[in-house]
């Protein structure tokens, strides 16, 4: 098994990673960037494990990424705390890096200024207007490469129940 620790860098960058660098952390940040904060929601919408999801928003809320706040009697939501917050930049740097590199189909998802409708840069200002915009000043929404990956998630759903009933013919005849 991998060290969880990166005891043998002396680097900043290595001690950010041992917060944020584990398989899910980003995109549940990612998501409570967007507005997902309950815990069912955040499971329905990244489709992890929830033992994985938990065990990731407890060591981001115990690091003060992330905090409970009660929304209802005995029910949290997760919200960022300002050191949460300073994380954008870097979540915008990865996306937009994502979206020139590995979206052939077009960009999935589209962040966007709320006053004007241009997209924010990786700079952190709008495209159309050039505003400098922080977290509250942005909203996102599906881009033209979503539609193309919806259809290929279906067909790869579809191929994998076709393999699933020939095995399970397979399995008939075999009997
Ligand atoms: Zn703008």
């Amino acid at each position: 098994m991998l060290d969880r620790t990166y005891d043998s860098q002396a680097c900043s960058m290595a001690r950010s990673l041992e917060v944020v660098g584990e398989r899910w952390t980003l995109l549940i940040l990612r998501d409570i960037f967007l507005g997902v904060r309950k815990f069912e929601d955040l499971h329905r919408s990244l489709g992890v494990a929830r033992n994985i999801l938990q065990t990731r928003l407890e060591l981001l809320t115990k690091e003060g990424v992330v905090e409970k706040r009660p929304y209802q009697e005995g029910r949290y939501e997760y919200c960022l705390t300002s050191k949460g917050r300073e994380l954008w930049p870097a979540l915008m740097a990865l996306l937009r890096w994502g979206d020139r590199h590995y979206a052939p189909h077009g960009r999935p998802r589209l962040i966007k200024h709320r006053d004007c409708g241009g997209e924010v840069t990786e700079h952190l200002t709008c495209e159309k207007c050039g505003k400098s915009l922080t977290l509250q000043d942005v909203y996102w929404e599906w881009g033209p490469g979503a539609k193309e990956w919806e259809k290929q998630k279906r067909r790869r759903a579809r191929r994998s129940s076709t393999t699933k009933a020939k095995a399970v013919t397979g399995r008939k005849r075999a009997a």
